[in-house]
């Protein structure tokens, strides 16, 4: 099969999997360590397998790349060639990823989704991870 990708589609592709360790995931790892919470990772028993858990709290992190996920970004852009494709990728992934957040809420879990572009103001993303970790979650929360 001839390689229909470009180079750049191809290594975006590779990097869709959801990237465990990614140098987002470290930032926004670093600055909940910073915050003084304890997480745990990839926990595979949970719905999506979740980024960033931290049990006590009853609280989870995901971190979304802004390509992937369809962040409303510059970052989001949708490649020219091959729409189909792409628009097809693009459903499953927000289709999944609904699915995975009301899973999760369903079951009581307080979650947030921390964007890679987020991560170009620092002090504020994690002003917002603060403020998400101290709240409480209550159980059955409906509320986005
Ligand atoms: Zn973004």
């Amino acid at each position: 099969m001839t390689d229909i990708l470009t180079h750049k589609q191809r290594s975006l592709l590779m990097g869709r999997i959801r990237g465990k360790n990614t140098q987002p995931e470290l930032a926004v790892r670093r600055l909940i360590r910073g915050l003084g919470f304890r997480y745990r990772l990839h926990q595979i028993d949970l719905p999506g397998r979740p980024d960033i858990v931290l049990r006590a709290e009853k609280k989870i992190v995901f971190v979304n790349g802004c390509f992937w996920h369809r962040h409303h970004c510059s970052k989001a852009y949708t490649p020219k060639t091959r729409c189909q494709f792409w628009d097809a990728k693009f459903a499953a992934t927000l289709r999944r990823d609904r699915l995975t957040l009301a899973k999760l809420r369903r079951e009581g879990w307080g979650v947030l989704v921390a964007w890679e572009c987020e991560l170009d103001k620092p002090d504020v993303l994690m002003r917002r991870l603060a403020r998400f970790l101290s709240r409480k979650t209550r159980k059955f929360n409906s509320r986005k």
